[in-house]
Protein backbone atom coordinates (compact mmCIF):
# COMPACT_ATOMS: atom_id res chain seq x y z
CA UNK A 1 0.00 0.00 0.00
CA UNK A 2 2.73 2.06 0.71
CA UNK A 3 4.96 4.06 -1.79
CA UNK A 4 8.81 2.64 -1.97
CA UNK A 5 11.49 5.03 -1.19
CA UNK A 6 12.49 5.26 -4.61
CA UNK A 7 8.78 6.28 -5.75
CA UNK A 8 8.72 8.43 -2.63
CA UNK A 9 11.46 10.52 -4.07
CA UNK A 10 10.93 10.51 -7.70
CA UNK A 11 7.19 12.25 -6.51
CA UNK A 12 8.44 14.98 -4.17
CA UNK A 13 11.44 15.98 -6.56
CA UNK A 14 8.65 16.38 -9.81
CA UNK A 15 7.79 20.02 -8.30
CA UNK A 16 11.19 21.63 -7.93
CA UNK A 17 11.49 24.81 -9.66
CA UNK A 18 13.46 27.67 -10.98
CA UNK A 19 13.65 29.42 -7.25
CA UNK A 20 14.04 32.88 -6.98
CA UNK A 21 11.57 35.30 -8.93
CA UNK A 22 8.45 34.32 -7.58
CA UNK A 23 9.61 34.17 -4.15
CA UNK A 24 11.53 37.43 -4.47
CA UNK A 25 8.39 39.13 -6.24
CA UNK A 26 5.88 38.28 -3.46
CA UNK A 27 6.42 36.92 0.27
CA UNK A 28 2.73 35.43 -0.44
CA UNK A 29 4.13 32.55 -2.88
CA UNK A 30 7.91 32.16 -0.40
CA UNK A 31 7.94 28.42 -0.61
CA UNK A 32 5.44 28.25 -2.93
CA UNK A 33 6.96 28.96 -5.73
CA UNK A 34 5.09 27.45 -9.12
CA UNK A 35 6.49 24.30 -10.42
CA UNK A 36 7.89 23.68 -13.96
CA UNK A 37 4.69 22.32 -15.01
CA UNK A 38 3.35 25.82 -14.53
CA UNK A 39 -0.26 25.94 -13.42
CA UNK A 40 -0.43 22.46 -12.72
CA UNK A 41 1.83 22.50 -9.87
CA UNK A 42 -0.63 23.78 -7.44
CA UNK A 43 -4.22 22.21 -5.92
CA UNK A 44 -7.35 23.11 -8.12
CA UNK A 45 -9.28 24.38 -4.32
CA UNK A 46 -13.12 24.13 -3.68
CA UNK A 47 -14.90 26.33 -1.25
CA UNK A 48 -18.67 25.70 0.40
CA UNK A 49 -20.23 25.86 3.21
CA UNK A 50 -22.56 23.45 4.56
CA UNK A 51 -25.38 23.74 7.47
CA UNK A 52 -25.26 21.13 10.43
CA UNK A 53 -28.19 20.71 12.51
CA UNK A 54 -27.48 19.80 16.26
CA UNK A 55 -29.25 17.07 17.78
CA UNK A 56 -30.12 19.47 20.94
CA UNK A 57 -29.72 23.34 20.95
CA UNK A 58 -26.17 23.84 22.50
CA UNK A 59 -25.80 26.17 25.45
CA UNK A 60 -22.23 27.02 27.05
CA UNK A 61 -21.69 29.91 29.51
CA UNK A 62 -21.71 32.57 26.53
CA UNK A 63 -24.34 31.58 24.24
CA UNK A 64 -26.72 29.17 22.61
CA UNK A 65 -26.99 28.02 19.30
CA UNK A 66 -29.48 25.33 17.29
CA UNK A 67 -27.37 25.02 13.70
CA UNK A 68 -23.35 25.67 12.60
CA UNK A 69 -22.42 26.70 9.01
CA UNK A 70 -18.92 25.51 8.31
CA UNK A 71 -17.04 26.64 4.95
CA UNK A 72 -15.44 23.04 3.85
CA UNK A 73 -12.39 23.23 1.48
CA UNK A 74 -11.58 20.34 -1.35
CA UNK A 75 -7.56 20.37 -2.01
CA UNK A 76 -7.04 18.62 -5.11
CA UNK A 77 -3.99 17.47 -7.70
CA UNK A 78 -2.77 14.64 -9.78
CA UNK A 79 -6.60 12.90 -9.09
CA UNK A 80 -5.93 13.05 -5.40
CA UNK A 81 -7.73 15.00 -3.07
CA UNK A 82 -7.86 15.95 0.92
CA UNK A 83 -10.72 17.77 2.73
CA UNK A 84 -11.06 20.28 5.27
CA UNK A 85 -13.87 21.83 7.28
CA UNK A 86 -13.27 25.15 9.14
CA UNK A 87 -15.27 25.17 12.47
CA UNK A 88 -14.92 28.73 12.87
CA UNK A 89 -16.33 30.31 16.68
CA UNK A 90 -17.79 33.81 17.16
CA UNK A 91 -15.17 33.93 20.38
CA UNK A 92 -12.37 34.22 18.22
CA UNK A 93 -13.95 37.37 15.94
CA UNK A 94 -14.83 34.47 12.84
CA UNK A 95 -17.72 33.76 10.99
CA UNK A 96 -18.76 32.41 8.00
CA UNK A 97 -18.03 35.51 5.87
CA UNK A 98 -14.76 36.05 7.62
CA UNK A 99 -14.02 32.33 6.86
CA UNK A 100 -14.62 32.65 3.83
CA UNK A 101 -12.49 35.75 2.54
CA UNK A 102 -9.99 33.99 4.35
CA UNK A 103 -10.05 30.75 2.37
CA UNK A 104 -10.32 33.55 -1.25
CA UNK A 105 -7.21 35.08 0.48
CA UNK A 106 -5.02 31.80 0.76
CA UNK A 107 -6.43 30.73 -2.30
CA UNK A 108 -3.40 32.22 -4.85
CA UNK A 109 -0.91 30.52 -2.53
CA UNK A 110 -2.26 26.96 -3.18
CA UNK A 111 -3.05 27.06 -6.46
CA UNK A 112 0.37 27.74 -7.29
CA UNK A 113 2.20 25.94 -4.47
CA UNK A 114 4.38 22.90 -4.56
CA UNK A 115 2.50 20.40 -1.95
CA UNK A 116 5.41 18.33 -0.70
CA UNK A 117 6.73 21.38 0.72
CA UNK A 118 3.61 21.95 3.27
CA UNK A 119 5.81 22.92 6.04
CA UNK A 120 6.14 26.06 4.01
CA UNK A 121 2.81 26.39 2.33
CA UNK A 122 1.22 26.02 6.03
CA UNK A 123 3.88 29.14 6.83
CA UNK A 124 2.36 31.14 4.24
CA UNK A 125 -1.30 30.11 4.45
CA UNK A 126 -0.56 31.44 8.45
CA UNK A 127 0.63 34.62 7.05
CA UNK A 128 -2.08 35.77 4.81
CA UNK A 129 -4.52 37.87 7.25
CA UNK A 130 -4.72 37.89 11.31
CA UNK A 131 -6.66 35.25 12.90
CA UNK A 132 -9.60 33.54 11.30
CA UNK A 133 -7.31 30.44 12.00
CA UNK A 134 -10.65 28.15 11.47
CA UNK A 135 -9.95 29.26 8.19
CA UNK A 136 -6.21 28.22 8.21
CA UNK A 137 -7.05 24.82 10.46
CA UNK A 138 -9.34 23.62 7.10
CA UNK A 139 -6.50 24.36 4.58
CA UNK A 140 -3.69 22.50 6.68
CA UNK A 141 -6.05 19.83 7.17
CA UNK A 142 -7.26 19.14 3.94
CA UNK A 143 -2.89 19.67 2.81
CA UNK A 144 -2.33 17.12 5.24
CA UNK A 145 -5.08 14.46 4.54
CA UNK A 146 -3.46 15.10 0.38
CA UNK A 147 -0.11 14.57 1.73
CA UNK A 148 -0.75 11.16 3.47
CA UNK A 149 -3.59 10.00 0.60
CA UNK A 150 -0.69 10.58 -2.01
CA UNK A 151 1.34 8.34 0.22
CA UNK A 152 -0.92 5.43 0.62
CA UNK A 153 -0.78 5.82 4.58
CA UNK A 154 -2.86 7.00 7.39
CA UNK A 155 -2.01 10.30 8.58
CA UNK A 156 -1.12 9.05 12.34
CA UNK A 157 1.38 6.71 10.06
CA UNK A 158 3.01 9.80 8.53
CA UNK A 159 3.80 11.18 12.23
CA UNK A 160 5.01 8.07 13.59
CA UNK A 161 1.64 7.32 16.17
CA UNK A 162 0.64 4.15 17.57
CA UNK A 163 -3.35 4.54 17.03
CA UNK A 164 -3.64 2.56 20.45
CA UNK A 165 -2.40 4.82 22.35
CA UNK A 166 -5.32 6.81 21.63
CA UNK A 167 -6.99 7.84 25.06
CA UNK A 168 -10.79 7.47 26.11
CA UNK A 169 -12.61 10.81 25.23
CA UNK A 170 -14.66 12.70 27.07
CA UNK A 171 -18.64 13.28 26.11
CA UNK A 172 -19.91 16.35 26.54
CA UNK A 173 -23.29 18.23 28.00
CA UNK A 174 -24.13 21.58 27.64
CA UNK A 175 -26.32 23.48 29.90
CA UNK A 176 -30.01 22.89 29.64
CA UNK A 177 -32.96 22.36 31.79
CA UNK A 178 -32.57 19.73 34.55
CA UNK A 179 -34.87 17.57 32.91
CA UNK A 180 -32.56 17.85 29.51
CA UNK A 181 -29.30 17.47 31.33
CA UNK A 182 -30.57 14.48 33.17
CA UNK A 183 -31.91 12.68 29.66
CA UNK A 184 -28.34 14.17 28.02
CA UNK A 185 -26.89 12.10 30.74
CA UNK A 186 -28.35 8.87 30.22
CA UNK A 187 -27.90 9.14 26.35
CA UNK A 188 -24.40 9.58 26.89
CA UNK A 189 -24.55 5.86 28.70
CA UNK A 190 -21.96 4.38 26.45
CA UNK A 191 -18.94 7.76 27.37
CA UNK A 192 -17.46 6.80 30.85
CA UNK A 193 -15.92 9.97 30.64
CA UNK A 194 -18.33 13.13 30.78
CA UNK A 195 -17.83 16.92 30.22
CA UNK A 196 -20.12 19.19 31.90
CA UNK A 197 -20.38 23.11 31.08
CA UNK A 198 -20.76 25.23 34.05
CA UNK A 199 -20.20 28.60 34.64
CA UNK A 200 -23.71 30.21 34.68
CA UNK A 201 -25.33 30.59 37.74
CA UNK A 202 -27.26 27.25 38.22
CA UNK A 203 -23.77 25.06 38.69
CA UNK A 204 -25.07 23.60 42.18
CA UNK A 205 -28.69 22.84 40.25
CA UNK A 206 -26.62 21.11 37.20
CA UNK A 207 -24.14 18.88 39.61
CA UNK A 208 -27.16 17.80 41.24
CA UNK A 209 -29.28 16.96 38.19
CA UNK A 210 -25.85 14.93 36.86
CA UNK A 211 -25.40 13.02 39.89
CA UNK A 212 -28.87 11.90 40.10
CA UNK A 213 -28.46 9.69 37.10
CA UNK A 214 -24.78 8.87 37.41
CA UNK A 215 -21.55 8.13 38.87
CA UNK A 216 -18.92 8.43 36.32
CA UNK A 217 -15.92 10.91 36.81
CA UNK A 218 -16.70 14.09 35.33
CA UNK A 219 -14.83 17.32 33.81
CA UNK A 220 -15.97 20.36 34.02
CA UNK A 221 -15.82 23.79 31.46
CA UNK A 222 -16.29 26.76 33.27
CA UNK A 223 -15.85 28.52 29.93
CA UNK A 224 -14.71 31.39 32.35
CA UNK A 225 -17.76 32.19 34.07
CA UNK A 226 -16.12 32.64 37.64
CA UNK A 227 -14.98 36.11 37.93
CA UNK A 228 -13.58 36.08 41.11
CA UNK A 229 -10.56 33.86 42.28
CA UNK A 230 -12.08 33.37 45.62
CA UNK A 231 -15.18 32.00 44.42
CA UNK A 232 -13.17 30.20 41.57
CA UNK A 233 -11.42 28.35 43.89
CA UNK A 234 -14.54 27.41 46.21
CA UNK A 235 -16.23 26.05 43.07
CA UNK A 236 -13.36 23.96 41.89
CA UNK A 237 -12.74 22.41 45.69
CA UNK A 238 -16.23 21.94 45.65
CA UNK A 239 -16.33 19.81 42.32
CA UNK A 240 -13.58 17.56 43.32
CA UNK A 241 -14.79 16.21 46.05
CA UNK A 242 -17.75 15.57 44.00
CA UNK A 243 -16.06 13.47 41.64
CA UNK A 244 -14.02 15.91 39.25
CA UNK A 245 -10.92 15.33 38.14
CA UNK A 246 -10.28 18.81 36.15
CA UNK A 247 -11.56 21.61 35.75
CA UNK A 248 -10.95 23.79 32.11
CA UNK A 249 -10.56 27.67 31.98
CA UNK A 250 -12.59 28.45 35.49
CA UNK A 251 -11.63 32.08 35.00
CA UNK A 252 -11.61 34.78 32.06
CA UNK A 253 -8.83 34.18 29.57
CA UNK A 254 -7.24 37.65 30.95
CA UNK A 255 -7.36 36.98 34.43
CA UNK A 256 -3.86 35.16 34.64
CA UNK A 257 -2.33 36.08 37.98
CA UNK A 258 -5.84 35.33 39.81
CA UNK A 259 -5.78 32.25 38.08
CA UNK A 260 -2.45 31.24 39.08
CA UNK A 261 -3.96 31.71 42.57
CA UNK A 262 -6.56 29.44 42.21
CA UNK A 263 -3.99 26.97 40.66
CA UNK A 264 -1.91 26.72 43.85
CA UNK A 265 -4.36 25.93 46.45
CA UNK A 266 -6.48 23.71 43.69
CA UNK A 267 -6.25 19.85 44.56
CA UNK A 268 -7.18 19.14 40.92
CA UNK A 269 -5.33 20.37 37.60
CA UNK A 270 -6.93 23.66 35.92
CA UNK A 271 -6.60 24.01 32.53
CA UNK A 272 -6.79 26.88 29.94
CA UNK A 273 -9.01 26.44 26.92
CA UNK A 274 -9.54 30.14 25.91
CA UNK A 275 -6.20 31.92 27.18
CA UNK A 276 -4.56 29.84 24.68
CA UNK A 277 -4.83 29.79 20.78
CA UNK A 278 -1.47 28.68 19.14
CA UNK A 279 1.96 28.08 20.61
CA UNK A 280 3.09 31.47 21.35
CA UNK A 281 0.53 31.65 23.98
CA UNK A 282 2.08 28.81 26.04
CA UNK A 283 5.48 29.94 27.26
CA UNK A 284 3.32 32.60 29.67
CA UNK A 285 0.36 30.64 30.61
CA UNK A 286 2.85 27.85 31.75
CA UNK A 287 2.28 29.24 35.72
CA UNK A 288 -1.22 29.91 35.55
CA UNK A 289 -2.30 26.13 34.06
CA UNK A 290 -1.39 22.67 34.94
CA UNK A 291 -2.57 21.94 31.26
CA UNK A 292 -3.87 23.71 27.92
CA UNK A 293 -6.93 22.72 25.93
CA UNK A 294 -5.28 22.19 22.09
CA UNK A 295 -8.32 22.15 19.04
CA UNK A 296 -7.41 22.58 15.61
CA UNK A 297 -9.58 24.88 14.91
CA UNK A 298 -8.45 27.76 17.11
CA UNK A 299 -4.64 26.99 16.39
CA UNK A 300 -4.94 27.28 13.35
CA UNK A 301 -4.32 23.71 12.06
CA UNK A 302 -2.64 19.99 12.48
CA UNK A 303 0.98 21.61 12.18
CA UNK A 304 0.68 24.13 14.47
CA UNK A 305 -1.12 21.58 16.87
CA UNK A 306 1.47 19.31 16.87
CA UNK A 307 4.32 22.20 17.52
CA UNK A 308 1.56 23.18 20.46
CA UNK A 309 2.12 19.43 22.08
CA UNK A 310 5.93 19.50 21.96
CA UNK A 311 6.28 22.51 23.29
CA UNK A 312 3.53 22.20 26.32
CA UNK A 313 4.69 18.97 27.03
CA UNK A 314 8.50 20.72 27.30
CA UNK A 315 6.93 22.94 29.91
CA UNK A 316 5.68 20.16 31.97
CA UNK A 317 1.81 20.77 30.93
CA UNK A 318 -1.14 18.49 30.61
CA UNK A 319 -2.70 18.17 26.98
CA UNK A 320 -6.27 17.74 26.41
CA UNK A 321 -7.36 17.70 23.13
CA UNK A 322 -10.49 19.53 22.27
CA UNK A 323 -12.92 20.36 19.01
CA UNK A 324 -15.74 22.38 18.22
CA UNK A 325 -18.79 21.22 17.22
CA UNK A 326 -18.11 19.97 13.96
CA UNK A 327 -18.87 17.01 11.34
CA UNK A 328 -16.51 13.76 11.83
CA UNK A 329 -14.07 15.54 9.19
CA UNK A 330 -12.64 17.83 11.53
CA UNK A 331 -12.70 15.59 14.79
CA UNK A 332 -11.19 12.70 12.25
CA UNK A 333 -7.98 15.17 11.39
CA UNK A 334 -7.85 16.10 15.64
CA UNK A 335 -8.44 12.32 16.53
CA UNK A 336 -4.94 11.22 14.48
CA UNK A 337 -2.99 13.18 17.15
CA UNK A 338 -5.13 12.00 20.35
CA UNK A 339 -1.99 9.16 20.86
CA UNK A 340 0.14 12.73 22.05
CA UNK A 341 -2.49 13.98 24.17
CA UNK A 342 -3.92 13.08 27.53
CA UNK A 343 -7.49 13.91 27.91
CA UNK A 344 -9.23 13.84 24.32
CA UNK A 345 -12.62 15.77 24.34
CA UNK A 346 -13.47 15.00 20.86
CA UNK A 347 -17.05 14.57 20.82
CA UNK A 348 -18.30 17.48 18.42
CA UNK A 349 -19.49 15.53 15.63
CA UNK A 350 -21.80 13.30 17.90
CA UNK A 351 -23.69 16.53 18.98
CA UNK A 352 -25.05 16.74 15.70
CA UNK A 353 -28.42 15.77 14.56
CA UNK A 354 -26.50 14.44 10.63
CA UNK A 355 -23.10 14.29 9.94
CA UNK A 356 -21.63 14.43 6.68
CA UNK A 357 -18.99 12.65 7.72
CA UNK A 358 -17.42 9.45 8.82
CA UNK A 359 -14.20 8.96 10.47
CA UNK A 360 -12.98 8.29 13.63
CA UNK A 361 -15.38 6.42 15.80
CA UNK A 362 -15.86 5.68 19.52
CA UNK A 363 -16.10 2.47 21.39
CA UNK A 364 -16.49 2.51 24.87
CA UNK A 365 -14.99 5.82 25.25
CA UNK A 366 -12.00 4.92 23.50
CA UNK A 367 -11.02 6.59 19.90
CA UNK A 368 -10.72 4.00 16.86
CA UNK A 369 -8.97 5.98 14.32
CA UNK A 370 -9.88 4.49 10.94
CA UNK A 371 -6.69 2.93 8.88
CA UNK A 372 -7.49 4.36 5.70
CA UNK A 373 -4.87 6.14 3.78
CA UNK A 374 -4.83 9.82 4.72
CA UNK A 375 -7.66 11.44 7.54
CA UNK A 376 -9.52 7.82 6.63
CA UNK A 377 -12.41 10.10 5.95
CA UNK A 378 -15.37 9.40 3.53
CA UNK A 379 -18.61 11.41 2.77
CA UNK A 380 -19.83 13.83 0.07
CA UNK A 381 -17.61 16.90 -0.63
MG1 LIG B 1 -13.56 24.75 26.76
Amino acid sequence: MSMSRKEFIHKTGKGIIAAGAASAASPLLAGCQKSSRSSSGGFRMEIKSKRLDLRHAWTIARNTSTYKEYAFVKLEKDGIYGLGEAAHNVRYGESLESIIAALEKARPILENCDPWKFVDVNAAVQAVCEGQTAAKAAIDIALMDWISKSLGIPLYQFWGLDPKKAPQTTFSIGIDTMEMVKQKVEEAAPYPLLKIKMGKDNDEEILAAVRSVTKKTLRVDANEGWKEKELALRKVEWLAANGVDIVEQPMPSHMLEETAWVKERASIPILADESVKTSADIPRLAEAFDGINIKVDKAGGLQESLRMIWMARSLGLKIMLGCMVSSSLSITAAAHLSPLTDYPDLDGNLLLAKDPFTGVTVRDGWLILPDGAGLGVSGEF
